[in-house]
């Protein structure tokens, strides 16, 4: 029986002001301990979120993190072992606002994923197919490669430690959801790929959906055999909405 886990992405959100009202909001949330809840703020408030936070369940995530994961010379990134020492213990990678706008390749996610586990703290990869991609029928072949990038490299067994997303970049930001059967038939093709490896595994990894989750639409979603939760983007900044989505994930 796999856990469900929401988690929100807050993106390139918030003020001091903003982030600490949302952490008041979360703190009155009232959220089944069945249910694992996370939240990913900008680099820049993971320290305030982190001591806000303290005590609570929810973990604390971040959206990225560099290449290599030791400190060292590389300007503006940050490693994933300063992110632990930060009291994160997630990183997004391979988010597609990345892979897109800032032409992040399965190379560099890979090597981010490995980084992000040789520090401890657990991955989530991000994958998803463009507009374009699903008009083409190529959905399953590129969420495939996506996934095998990090397989081929790393092994099928890195995933005992991480999470996945399902998020079709159509669906991100943009008030259109995959439909729970559309989303279904795409985490079960993962399922299956991980379990062309290794069966026991592929039963275990959490898959989540993310793409305009809103709390109107995820018990829907999370009902489905292979959707274990949410990354939820928009939505995860306002914290009863948030919450409602958290609360659909232990219904
Ligand atoms: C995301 O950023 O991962 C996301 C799913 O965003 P939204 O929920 O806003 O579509």
């Amino acid at each position: 029986m796999r856990r469900p886990m929401v988690a929100g992405n807050w993106k390139m959100h918030g003020t001091r002001a903003s982030v600490a009202e949302l952490i008041n909001g979360l703190a009155q949330q009232q959220i089944s301990a069945d249910v694992d809840v996370a939240v990913f703020p900008s680099t820049l408030h993971v320290l305030q979120v982190v001591s806000g936070l303290a005590g609570s369940d929810f973990a604390v995530g971040a959206q990225d993190c560099a290449i290599d994961p030791q400190q060292g010379a590389l300007t503006g990134e940050v490693a994933a072992s300063q992110l632990h020492d930060a009291h994160c213990s997630l990183v997004l990678v391979g988010h597609s606002e990345r892979r897109s706008v800032l032409g992040e390749t399965d190379q560099v996610v890979t090597r981010k994923f490995a980084a992000a586990q040789s520090s401890g703290l657990t991955p989530v990869l991000c994958v998803g197919e463009t507009l374009a991609q699903r008009e083409a029928g190529q959905t399953l072949e590129v969420v495939a490669a996506q996934l095998s990038a990090v397989i081929d490299v790393l092994g099928v067994e890195v995933f005992a430690q991480a999470v996945i997303a399902y998020e079709p970049v159509w669906a991100i930001g943009t008030g259109l959801t995959a439909s729970p059967e559309q989303a279904q038939d795409v985490h079960a093709a993962i399922r299956a790929q991980l379990a062309a490896k290794s069966p026991e595994l592929a039963g275990q990894v959490r898959i989540l959906y993310g793409g305009s989750v809103k709390a109107a639409s995820a018990a829907e979603l999370f009902g489905m055999p292979d959707i274990d939760g949410g990354l939820v983007g928009g939505a995860s900044l306002n914290a009863d909405e948030f919450g409602a989505i958290c609360r659909a994930a232990g219904s």
